[in-house]
């Protein structure tokens, strides 16, 4: 149903005041399919998108696909929305935050499943091993100095927790860097509960956290469960997440160069430790940051 097709309450209120001098019985009688009426088809808001949301997540956060958002927004590409848009939301009483990182699970030193694709080109370092980790890895990393300078291997980059994050110089096809020099802990992809939209990067508290591209902030505050957040908004679409800092160093508005200082690795939010959590967004849809990073 189109929400055009609803009428106000304000509508149906005029029509049942025609009856106003019936019994007053009567009257509720001919109200209540009216107002139950108005309640199934009135009910429904317009969200504005603020940053870091998508279509997805905004569907989530109201329990409507995110199909059918597009759909009655008449929106083509589902992919193709801007912060400040008006989103129509059918069904929807009251404007509802929406997640716009997805929750992350606790433990990340875990080890977990590689993703796919230009990941696998990442060099593993043998620092730190932690006991039993080889056991739980199905190839076993080769081994390379920190800033990935020696050698590199198409294997499984291994376990979590054993990649070292250059920062600094290094600059990718895609213009970014990383934008903190630590321990990869945690890569992007499936978690047992939900998904993990970026990186973690463990690094010791007040590391200085640098921006992996040029641009804009477009936020920087709290954000619940993720502590300190700053977020970047680059040309072609992309921006960049920061979270769990210590302390945030940019405010909303600011311009940044790629290597630009914005703040100090922390472990504020929900954090089991002192890390950044690092997210590379294209059009508001995460991707796998060591895509578009230079080779570790
Ligand atoms: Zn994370």
């Amino acid at each position: 149903m189109e929400h055009g097709d609803c009428r106000s309450v304000d509508d149906v209120a005029e029509d049942v005041g025609v009856y106003r001098d019936w019994s007053r019985a009567v009257v509720l009688r001919l109200l209540l399919p009216l107002l139950a009426a108005v309640a199934a088809c009135s009910a429904g808001l317009y969200h504005t998108v603020r940053p870091g949301e998508n279509l997805y997540r905004i569907g989530k956060a109201y329990g409507v696909p995110y199909t059918e958002l597009a759909r009655v927004n008449g929106l083509e590409n589902p992919d193709e929305i801007s912060v400040g848009q008006l989103i129509y939301v059918p069904g929807a009483r009251r404007q509802l935050p929406v997640s716009i990182i997805t929750p992350r699970s606790a433990n990340p030193a875990r080890p977990r499943q590689s993703t796919s694709g230009p990941v696998a080109t990442a060099a593993v370092a043998k620092r730190k091993p932690r006991a039993g980790a080889a056991a739980r890895v199905p190839s076993p990393p080769s081994v390379t100095t920190a800033l990935g300078a020696a050698r590199r291997t198409t294997a499984n980059p291994g376990p979590a927790g054993s990649v070292n994050a250059p920062s600094g110089k290094e600059v990718s096809e895609f213009g970014f860097s990383w934008p903190v020099k630590g321990t990869l802990t945690s890569t992007f992809g499936a978690r047992r509960r939900g998904h993990h939209d970026g990186v973690d990067i463990s690094a010791s508290n007040g590391t200085v956290i640098r921006s992996a591209s040029a641009g804009k902030v477009i936020f920087s505050d709290k954000l619940a469960g993720y502590g300190n957040v700053i977020i970047i908004e680059h040309d072609r679409g992309f921006t960049t997440v920061y979270a769990h800092n210590e302390r945030n160093q940019v405010k909303k508005g600011d311009l940044v160069e790629r290597g630009s200082r914005i703040g100090l690795v922390g472990r504020s939010g929900r954090a089991s430790g002192s890390h950044l959590h690092f997210e590379i967004r294209k059009n508001n849809i995460a991707r796998n940051p060591l895509h578009y990073l230079p080779p570790v």
